[in-house]
């Protein structure tokens, strides 16, 4: 469903003007008129007026030269500003037919010195908002009365949707909007950029565990105390056990993360081991599997044995 009443435009009328179409599976389009009057805010009470009085009322009255904007009836329902083509109601083909009806003559085109502005743009959203494609399937429009250069073709006007002349009906003889500038009408509204396409939640990346290798964690806690101060041996494996360590109260933060399995760091071990009850010569400070996948398993890293 697209907008039924045009949230910029002012209400004409008593908003009934019609009543359900005849074909609403057909595509949908838009017929464009002229008045054949003059334009500004004097016409448009006027002219208004005049339409509702004669019972020819369009959906949309359009001022070209102020881009003021009114609505008389629902974009859903029949308008009256065609005349039958014979048994087949014209104003009531598609599955909307809306139209408009724009202060203007046929003899001198409006788009060659109107000034759309907002309001335009809210018309050409209504419109667009039922699917009706911005294309001109009935090929030129009249630029005279009877110009025989013109097609109301009964197949191209109950099979394709798009945009409309009056001139360009079947069963109607009239030759407004003129020979207005197909392509002016969309150049004046464009399209919204389509919104970029929502990203897709990022899942959270996974927190990478680190691993240690237990190898190493022994060669270095064999080698590292004999070397000079601060000697490495494998620095990434024990940092990481070093953080641990830390974050247990064994090891003070200025051994913490040199990466040297050096004695300080043996001795915070030994206490880990102490911790997880181990004794005499099983607490040696140098890492065994249980005791470091405890440690690993308290805070946050694997063992590879
Ligand atoms: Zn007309």
């Amino acid at each position: 469903m697209g907008e039924i009443w045009i949230k910029e435009a002012e209400r004409l009328g008593d908003g009934s003007i019609g009543g359900a179409m005849d074909t609403p599976g057909a595509p949908p389009r838009v017929v464009w008129h002229t008045t054949e009057s003059g334009h500004g805010d004097t016409f448009f009470k006027n002219v208004g007026d005049y339409l509702i009085r004669v019972g020819a009322e369009p959906h949309i009255l359009y001022d070209p030269s102020t881009d003021r904007l009114g609505q008389y009836g629902p974009l859903s329902q029949s308008a009256r500003a065609l005349r039958n083509d014979g048994l087949t109601r014209t104003n009531r083909t598609g599955k909307v037919c809306i139209q408009i009806e724009v202060l203007a003559k046929a003899a001198r085109p409006f788009t060659e010195y109107w000034k759309p502005g907002p309001n335009f743009k809210a018309l050409m959203r209504a419109i667009r908002s039922w699917g009706v494609p911005d294309v001109w399937p009935a090929g030129a429009l009249a630029d005279r009365y009877a110009d025989p250069d013109v097609s109301r073709s009964r197949t191209v006007w109950a099979t394709r949707g798009g945009h409309y002349g009056h001139s360009q009906v079947p069963g109607n003889d009239h030759w407004d909007p003129g020979a207005i500038s197909k392509p002016a009408i969309f150049a004046a509204a464009p399209k919204e950029a389509a919104p970029a396409p929502t990203p897709k939640p990022s899942t959270p990346a996974k927190p990478v565990v680190p691993t240690v290798d237990l190898s190493n964690l022994i060669a270095a806690a064999r080698r590292d105390p004999g070397l000079k101060q601060g000697g490495t041996t494998h620095p990434a494996d024990v940092r990481i056990v070093e953080g641990a360590l830390k974050a247990e109260g064994l090891l003070p933060a200025a051994y913490a993360s040199d990466g040297s399995f050096g004695s300080s760091t043996v001795a915070a071990y030994r206490k880990w081991q102490q911790r997880c009850g181990y004794t005499g010569s099983a607490a040696d400070g140098i890492p065994g599997k249980a005791s470091l996948e405890k440690l690993g398993a308290k805070r946050g890293f694997k063992v590879k044995a």
